[in-house]
């Protein structure tokens, strides 16, 4: 296979220009809450960086994680640098298929030993001793331990590798797992959200690219930049929240008027990612935007929390879990209680107002 030289040259091949180059280096480190400096590292070290080998397993999942990449609003930056990556194996993608795929995804495992990026989407049936997924043969158990055994690092990619996802929820009859649950020995991020942001996928490799080292992680291994701060700190509606003004339908005149859509269900408060500033659609929305409160779908078990359209202060049984899950991460800090006891008062306010 030809080497197509460095990230750097292969852009400026493709009539990218430096200042170009720079600029989305700079939103990329702006993003990811990186200081000043690193942005003309970050450039530097792209520019050098060299073809990454990546192998994609796709497990239990829906497709939906690579569709949300493939049908990133585009041609972009991002798209140039996951074009660059080697992508070596990817069910979807490839144009190899039976033992011809099986074959390149060995030899990339052994042309590029201890440097390959494993990603992941799906979690991993447990069950029966794992037949619920097979490929070519192999239980999914067998194939993401041999292809993780020479790798660099994984990411677990959507929340079904991340936290299980919707194969784990209650009853979770084919005993689905994450992939943090199994891989022990080697470094494992986790970029949940169903389906994931693109720019968290492509910000993680350009970090890895730029600085040979993966960016800072949470407590449950996500990227700080794209994970560390909620939905709610970054929504457009927080002024309403604050006021106590709260849409009570989807076509009431609050909703209308843009109002807090927190007593339709809305897990903003206990959801950490960054659909509120990146946006998706090429930054045009995101779903509070467009009407719809989030529903959490980057924060473990969100599947079995007692509801899409309940507010969280129904307080069930699994939302009390949630918001201590929240409060260990010490970013609620004790906000969990303090709260759903605003919000109480809020809505209180409200109807006597
Ligand atoms: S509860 Fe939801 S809609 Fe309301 S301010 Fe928070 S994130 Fe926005």
């Amino acid at each position: 296979m030809n080497d197509p030289g460095t990230l750097g040259e292969l852009l400026a091949a493709r009539g990218v220009s430096r200042r170009a180059f720079l600029k989305y280096a700079t939103c990329m480190s702006s993003l990811m809450a990186l200081p000043p400096s690193a942005a003309a590292a970050m450039a530097e070290g792209l520019a050098k960086a060299r073809r990454q080998a990546v192998i994609w397993l796709s497990f239990q999942e829906c497709t939906g994680c690579t569709e949300s990449f493939t049908r990133s609003f585009g041609p972009t930056l991002e798209d140039l640098i996951l074009d660059f990556i080697s992508l070596d194996y990817h069910h979807t993608l490839q144009s190899v298929s039976g033992e011809a795929a099986e074959a390149a995804r060995r030899q990339s495992m052994q042309d590029n030993k201890g440097k390959y990026l494993v990603v992941v989407d799906g979690s991993v049936p447990m069950a029966d001793g794992g037949v619920y997924s097979m490929i070519a043969g192999n239980t999914n158990i067998a194939m993401l331990a041999e292809t993780v055994e020479h790798a660099a690092a994984v990411i677990a990619v959507g929340s079904c590798a991340a936290f299980g996802g919707l194969p784990e929820a209650d009853p979770n009859p084919t005993g689905a797992v994450p992939i943090s649950q199994l891989v022990k020995n080697k470094p494992v991020i986790n970029i949940p959200g169903c389906p994931p942001l693109p720019q968290a996928m492509a910000g993680t490799i350009a970090h890895f690219l730029s600085f040979g080292k993966l960016p800072e992680l949470d407590h449950l291994n996500r990227p700080r930049a794209f994970f560390g701060e909620s939905i709610h700190d970054r929504c457009y509606r927080r002024p309403f929240y604050e006021r106590g003004l709260f849409a009570k339908s989807f076509d009431d005149e609050g909703a209308r008027q843009g109002w807090c859509l927190y007593e339709l269900g809305c897990k903003g408060p206990v959801t950490y990612n960054a659909c509120a500033t990146a946006k998706w659609n090429g930054g045009v929305s995101f779903p509070i935007q467009s009407g719809h409160g989030c529903i959490g779908c980057s924060e473990p078990r969100f599947w079995d929390r007692g509801g899409l359209y309940k507010p969280l202060s129904a307080g069930t049984a699994d939302m009390g879990r949630v918001i201590a899950i929240a409060a260990v991460a010490g970013v609620a800090a004790g906000a969990g209680g303090a709260l759903l006891a605003r919000s109480r008062q809020k809505a209180a306010q409200e109807r006597e107002g």
